[in-house]
């Protein structure tokens, strides 16, 4: 079996563009992946199409060879450009010799250890009494795991962000949350790295301990040893990983304690192929595997099947369900008419969990005729600014 093609398509996801690949066989057997760095998906199609040059006449069963080969052959090895369209080519072998097969993907990695695969929901609602209600409610329904995030500009352009006035009231309603709903339900934020080392100690140091369970990207995570300070400043255990592009960054966070929760984008750490050898160090230092999973159902799907093939999970993030209507908050889920057309047949969400789907690959089905002409659509993410007018991160 030889690749014969390979196709990029930039379809609109909603909320930002997405970066669909077909991989393209001889024997007509085909197989989709996709890359979850956003914002710089033409950078990515532009690695992919020269990656489309060599692969082009290779055989797609040597998923594990054409991973080195497309990580290294360039000698200026790596990179988060380089490794998200790694990822999707990857995801995108591993649909095709599921396919050839006849099983699905978790089979290839070993097999299923689990028969559903629990989500993590994500409370949009504004810092105040609201917020209590709406954990109450998500716990209701039965959420294993909830999670506060910190808003994007009102505007989805810009907007001033003072870390120090954020952290004081997050950290006043996030108490007052636990105060409501108990010590048992688990309660993360995302502060999306916008603190400094010292903002993210002093918004720890605010609540009492066990206040969160855990808190994912405090601060940015160029430097492990920056991470290693604010580990001996606080208790709360970290959730970190989903920027992160190969087991080369994740592993001062895994071996050095730095990251209790490991969040990898399947889309971005190198697909299947280093998604599998991230997990297994992970599990050598009992760290469960908490995917992100902002784009679609493509990275929905892999995901699934990533966990189902894995002793240490805990929850797959998932987009505002559809039983979540708030008001002047855009429904990003799988499930719109816009993301139907373009995915008739997903691995769906039922409540709060996913079936590990027994059908062949991916157990998807992507439309191309959806995609083939849909015009590309420029996005840039929203900015963040100080009081001072200085850049800060979003
Ligand atoms: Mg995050």
């Amino acid at each position: 079996m030889k690749i014969t093609d390979i196709k990029t398509y930039l379809p609109w996801g909603g909320t930002r563009p997405e970066t669909l690949v077909k991989v393209e066989t001889d024997e007509g057997v085909f197989g989709w992946g996709g890359s979850g760095m956003s914002t710089r998906e033409l950078a990515v199609e532009g690695v992919i199409n020269h990656y489309r040059r060599f692969l082009i006449g290779k055989d797609p069963m040597n998923a594990g060879a054409l991973w080195q080969e497309m990580y290294r052959s360039q000698y200026f090895e790596g990179g988060r450009v380089l490794t998200a369209a790694i990822s999707a080519i990857d995801i995108a072998l591993y649909d095709i010799k599921g396919k050839v097969l006849g099983v699905p993907v978790y089979e290839l990695l070993g097999g299923k250890h689990r028969d559903i695969v629990k989500g993590f929901v994500t409370s949009y609602v504004s810092y105040g009494p609201d917020l209590i209600d709406d954990v109450r409610s998500l716990i209701g329904q039965g959420w294993p795991a909830i999670r506060f995030g910190i808003p994007d500009p009102a505007d989805g352009i810009s907007e001033v962000f003072e870390p120090r006035e954020s952290i004081a009231y997050v950290s006043e309603w996030i108490i007052k949350v636990r105060e409501a709903v108990g010590s048992g339900p688990v309660l993360g934020i995302d502060y999306h790295h916008r603190l400094s080392v010292a903002e993210a100690a002093s918004f720890c140091q605010k609540m009492p301990s066990a206040t969160l369970d855990f808190i994912e990207e405090p601060i940015r995570d160029e430097t492990p040893d920056a991470y290693a300070t604010l580990r001996s400043m606080t208790d709360v255990p970290f959730a970190i990983g989903e920027e992160m592009s190969s087991k080369w960054q994740m592993l001062p966070y895994i071996e050095r304690g730095l990251t209790n929760f490991a969040r990898i984008d399947i889309c971005n750490i190198g697909g299947f192929t280093e998604a599998m050898k991230v997990a297994g160090w992970c599990e050598a230092h009992y760290i469960d595997l908490m995917p992100h999973n902002p784009v679609g159902p493509l990275c929905t799907a892999a995901s699934v099947h990533l966990l189902a093939a894995v002793p240490n999970s805990s929850w797959l993030e998932v987009r505002t369900p559809p039983s979540r209507s708030i008001p002047g908050i855009q429904d990003h889920s799988d499930s719109t008419p816009e993301r139907r057309v373009i995915f008739p047949k997903q691995i769906e969400l039922e409540g709060t969990y996913y079936t590990v789907p027994s059908d062949p690959g991916l157990g998807i089905e992507i439309d191309e005729s959806a995609l083939v002409g849909q015009e590309y659509r420029y996005w840039e993410a929203p900015r963040l600014y100080r009081e001072d007018g200085s850049y800060t991160n979003r």
